[in-house]
């Protein structure tokens, strides 16, 4: 391996792995990366990982609204069953969240 075409080490690379996954690093830096990921195969690996998380964040995002009530609703529920095995409370707590 040779320095003189891309002046980007590990530590860098891992550094800005998210800018560069993101497209927010400058032509030059893209390439630098680009060059460093094409000769070390554990930040290449480093990329694919960053690259998968960000399009789930992303995706979970767009698709999931996924509101912190519905998961409180739904503790609610579970702990309405265990208390008193009726599914007659379990209505009820689901109509309390609808409403409010
Ligand atoms: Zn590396």
């Amino acid at each position: 391996m040779s320095h003189d075409d891309a002046n980007m080490d590990c530590s860098q690379a891992l550094y800005r792995m998210m800018e560069y996954v993101d497209g927010e690093m400058t032509p030059a830096d893209t390439q630098a990366l680009r060059a460093h990921l094409a000769s070390c195969s554990p930040c290449l690996a480093e990329r694919d990982l960053d690259q998968v998380l960000r399009e789930i964040v992303q995706r979970s995002c767009a698709c999931e609204p996924a509101p912190p009530r519905l998961r409180a609703t739904i503790m609610q529920r579970i702990t309405t069953i265990c208390d008193d095995g009726s599914w007659s409370e379990v209505t009820q707590v689901r109509q309390i969240s609808t409403e409010g």
